[in-house]
């Protein structure tokens, strides 16, 4: 089954909606970018160093705003009603701003900054919903890419890339659910880099909320078994890590042990903090990643109103899933989906499966 195909087939266990965003803040001052070759002012060819990136993003955002120069030379992450264009291999198809063929203005409406690449070119995530079907069979027909369901391409993408396509649905749904001050109930408005929201009336300023999320990858004291566990809305036969949201005066291995102890009734014994992700299901979250030994002993104790099914796998029963969904991620999510495989681990593009790797890598 080629890939297109396996959109179609997976779609079902994959659903959300798009977003609208309104009008943004203008800026049109050439000022800030105007030496060499392109708007970060470096000769072409040349890299910038990680400080240098960063300090022209925060330029953009907190000084200049947006001006035409750096909309015209960007490179554009495409959405059309929530979905990212990608490559049949899950990268993202950039498009130059450019071939998009849109006013600068018009495009402000609807993008965002997102960052810039090692040569100095802006990024930009771009909704183009709100320019009728025309701009995307145009899209389609230039960059070879696919609309792709979000959920999918996320679990599918490549890290770095997949951190820019959930960056940008999260300060896309931020913005559109943030169309009024939390202080004085006034309308605010997005300032040119979607960075953050102004109140018209009391001028308080928002910036996008970000929830800790724990997740945890649960092994027995003799490491002999790893605990994971189903959600309703897992796609078909994925068993992922226990997560939760970390509570108000918690700190982290708090709210990993109180986790575990509600959706399993399992002793957390020790916790390892490994790595951390942004994720954007449902809302905009920092997942932080961690290790968990539990004695292995004591008898489970599932709440069903939050997980569908929980499980001991021995460790080959994982190394023998990570190793497939390696080498064959689209095949064996499908093979699922059909009813021949009941269990796999989540593919490349989460941290679920960076912590078991990493896990049966120690
Ligand atoms: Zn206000």
């Amino acid at each position: 089954m080629n890939s297109r195909n396996v959109f179609r087939a997976l779609t079902v266990a994959f659903r959300f909606s798009g977003t609208k965003l309104n009008r943004p803040q203008w800026n049109s001052s050439r000022n800030c970018h105007s030496i060499g070759k392109n708007p970060s002012g470096q000769t072409s060819g040349q890299q910038l160093s990680y400080v240098q990136r960063m300090k022209m993003l925060q330029n953009l955002r907190e000084k200049t705003g947006m001006t035409e120069e750096v909309i015209k030379n960007g490179k554009c992450l495409v959405y059309y009603k929530g979905d990212p264009l990608l490559t049949e291999d899950f990268n993202i198809a950039w498009m130059d701003f450019t071939d998009l063929g849109v006013d600068p203005k018009l495009f402000l409406e609807h993008a965002l900054l997102l960052g810039m690449t090692d040569a100095g070119q802006f990024q930009f995530a771009v909704q183009i919903v709100g320019f009728g079907k025309e701009l995307k069979h145009a899209v389609l027909k230039k960059s070879q890419g696919n609309f792709t369901d979000f959920r999918l391409g996320l679990m599918m993408m490549p890290t770095p890339e997949s951190a820019l396509a959930s960056k940008a649905k999260a300060i896309f749904n931020w913005h559109r659910r943030n169309t009024h001050c939390a202080k004085c109930g006034g309308p605010s408005a997005r300032n040119s880099t979607a960075s953050c929201r102004t109140c018209s009336k009391c001028e308080e300023v928002w910036y996008p909320s970000l929830s800790p999320v724990g997740i945890v990858l649960v092994a027995d004291s003799l490491k002999t078994k790893l605990l994971l566990v189903r959600q309703g809305r897992h796609p078909k036969g994925m068993y992922s890590c226990i997560a939760g949201y970390v509570d108000s005066g918690e700190t982290l291995e708090e709210g990993i042990r109180r986790e575990v102890a509600e959706e399993v009734g399992l002793t957390v014994l020790s916790v390892d903090y490994k790595a951390s992700q942004h994720w954007s299901f449902p809302t905009s979250n920092l997942m932080i990643g961690c290790h968990a030994i539990v004695s292995g002993n004591e008898p489970l104790d599932v709440d069903t109103s939050e997980l569908e099914d929980a499980r001991w796998f021995s460790v080959d029963e994982v190394r023998r899933s990570l190793i497939s969904i390696k080498a064959n991620p689209l095949e064996t999510m499908t093979s699922a989906q059909e009813g021949t495989n009941n269990f796999f681990v989540p593919p490349r593009g989460t941290l679920a499966h960076s912590l078991i790797d990493s896990w049966l890598s120690s």
